[in-house]
């Protein structure tokens, strides 16, 4: 396992080098667990992990954390300085920074602890590391992928119970409440999210589940995952109780032609935005242009959203390990909302679907 960190670590400390960088700051966060395997809590007594090209990896924590970060994976490869309550921890940080000029400073540090190190290190420049640690973190390996391969087919499972379970006069809260159970029971650590949309509530793509009664002819969609060995699934399916609305059929069609065309453009050597104009294009073509109102994907990972962005601008080549969601919508307000969602893999030569549920339109009872 530390092999793996500190082949990172190097590897992070190499591309920051090559971007002109002098160090890069990580605070605890899916970065730092990515790095080094150590993952506490951020806090406002300061963690830095302190990467600098020529110098050994350092890790500065708060004293009474000493233990548990010599007890991590990397310990025994990485510096360990403490610090001590009542001392300057940002004071600290400038002397193990010494010379630095250029910093780059992972996206989830605090802005106090920012702050702290800007007024201790006026000299110095600070940029964000995410177009380093993001774009390492963005190709998974194969240990990533197998994890991520587990929470897709787990995912699945639990969309294969669900609509075998009764809708019509329930609350969304209460289906919502059932997907969590079966995230878990498919093998899930445990359930992260269930977006549970029904009716009208459906135009709403990040809707929180409520207490609206599900009623017949109700399109709902079930935004859901969980996570699996750090890793998270993430999959959208839209089903109708009966006899789908007044104009759902076609625009559901569209939606997932869409998602189809997108899926198909993901290959080595496309970029992120080609996937989003793919799937986009459908809608358009088919008159729901204006209706899909985000973007068609996100990375994913350690974290649910993570570059890169299937989006318009985001021009991210794609590489072999890439995941992430092809997700088109369409949504009608006050009536209903069409979303299908898979995670995806970019392969060799083309395409890995990490979710196989049906994209056929389910009918519940
Ligand atoms: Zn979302
Ligand atoms: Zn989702
Ligand atoms: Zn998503």
């Amino acid at each position: 396992v530390s092999g793996r960190h500190i082949d990172r670590i190097r590897r992070a400390t190499d591309e920051a080098a090559a971007r002109d960088l002098d160090a890069l700051v990580v605070a605890p966060s899916p970065d730092l667990a990515y790095l080094t395997g150590y993952g506490p809590m951020p806090l406002e007594r300061p963690t830095f992990l302190i990467l600098r090209a020529g110098r050994d990896p350092t890790i500065m924590v708060p004293e009474l954390e000493r233990p548990l970060a010599a007890s991590s994976p990397v310990a025994t490869r990485i510096q360990l300085v403490a610090w001590r309550d009542g001392a300057d921890p940002y004071a600290v940080a400038a002397s193990v920074l010494a010379g630095s000029r250029r910093i780059a400073v992972g996206d989830r540090l605090w802005a106090s602890h920012l702050l702290g190190l800007q007024a201790a290190l006026p000299d110095a420049s600070f940029s964000s590391a995410s177009p380093v640690i993001g774009a390492l973190r963005a190709v998974k390996d194969e240990e990533e992928l197998g994890a991520l391969r587990r929470a897709g087919r787990a995912a699945d499972e639990a969309f294969r119970q669900i609509v075998g379970v009764p809708f019509l006069g329930r609350r969304e809260l209460e289906i919502a409440a059932e997907l969590a159970e079966l995230l878990v029971r498919s093998g899930h650590a445990r359930a992260d999210f269930t977006i549970v949309a029904s009716g009208p509530n459906a135009a709403s793509p990040h809707h929180e589940p409520a207490g609206r009664t599900i009623q017949p002819r109700d399109a709902v969609v079930m935004d859901f995952g969980g996570e699996i060995e750090d890793y998270l699934s993430d999959t959208t399916r839209t089903v109708v109780v009966g006899e789908p609305p007044e104009g759902f059929v076609a625009a559901y069609a569209a939606v997932r032609e869409a998602q189809e065309a997108g899926v198909q453009a993901v290959r080595p050597g496309a970029r992120a935005e080609d996937v989003d104009r793919a799937a986009r294009s459908v809608v358009d073509t088919a008159g729901y242009g204006e209706r899909f109102v985000h973007r068609t994907g996100h990375g994913i990972g350690l974290e649910l959203h993570e570059p890169p962005y299937i989006v318009e601008g985001d021009r991210t080549v794609l590489e072999p390990g890439m995941t992430f969601s092809v997700e088109p919508g369409v949504y009608v307000e006050g009536r209903f909302g069409i979303r299908i969602e898979d995670i995806v893999a970019v392969t060799d030569d083309g395409v890995e679907r990490l979710n196989r549920s049906t994209r056929e339109l389910q009918v519940v009872n």
